[in-house]
């Protein structure tokens, strides 16, 4: 785990059979008012915990976890964090939080064939997956938490609940898995994507002012150059109809 930027802290993913997504924690510390974004897949919760306590968080100044969204890549490990901070509540975009409060896990698979393949090789039994979601997000929010300020910014096509946390007074950019470095962007053929949605949630993120890029996976963006969303959308344009 590592300080990316002033109140930003990095917890790189495990990848493992699937991938697993990166964690990134958000607050000024003296706030005790933080923010994990994101948590990962099932099996990989214990080593985030332990690394927070490493840099000297203290859990209990955890107040919310959001999700990006909610593929199993990013969710699986909910219950092992939220049994080390109990209090924290969940915030997931409206589009992903009724299902996934129902039991209807078809968003966090993606597709039928994953969805057999992680249960068995995860574990996973009925109801695992369901969370009581505590506040319900739309986009548009404008999130004054940690001593900072995040604009919420719903950007389906990947998944149809996704969001993106913007960050104007240092630039960042947190898009979840619609964007990353390498001029890469998300599969958008999982259950509740959709091309042509995740095609104008670029164009939307290619509006912003960006210095920080911190993506779901891979690589953690300083210094993106100017224009970089908006060529990314570009060579991908021909894709996303
Ligand atoms: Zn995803
Ligand atoms: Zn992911």
């Amino acid at each position: 785990m590592a300080k990316i930027y002033n109140n930003v802290y990095f917890i790189p993913g495990q990848d493992d059979f699937i991938p697993d997504s990166h964690v990134y924690v958000i607050g000024d510390p003296a706030s005790k008012d933080l923010s994990l974004v994101d948590v990962g897949l099932k099996g990989k919760g214990n080593y985030k915990i332990e690394s927070m306590k490493k840099m000297g968080i203290d859990l209990s100044s955890i107040k919310r976890i959001i999700m990006t969204h909610t593929h199993l890549d990013h969710i699986g490990c909910l219950a092992e964090i939220k049994k080390a901070i109990p209090e924290a509540e969940l915030w997931v975009h409206k589009n992903e939080a009724g299902p996934m409060e129902n039991g209807d896990d078809r968003i966090i698979h993606g597709m039928d064939a994953f969805k057999s393949m992680c249960e068995m090789q995860y574990g996973i039994r009925p109801g695992d997956l369901t969370f009581k979601v505590d506040r319900k997000l739309e986009g548009a929010e404008v999130l004054e938490i940690g001593g900072m300020v995040w604009e919420v910014i719903h950007i389906p096509g990947h998944s149809t609940g996704g969001i993106a946390l913007y960050e104007s007074a240092q630039k960042i950019l947190i898009p979840g898995d619609v964007v990353y470095a390498d001029y890469a962007i998300g599969r958008f053929d999982l259950f509740s994507a959709d091309a042509s949605q995740l095609k104008e949630s670029l164009n939307r993120l290619a509006q912003l002012d960006i210095d920080i890029l911190l993506p779901g996976h891979n690589q953690i963006v300083k210094g993106v150059p100017a224009g970089y969303i908006k060529k990314t959308a570009k060579m991908w344009e021909a894709y996303l109809v």
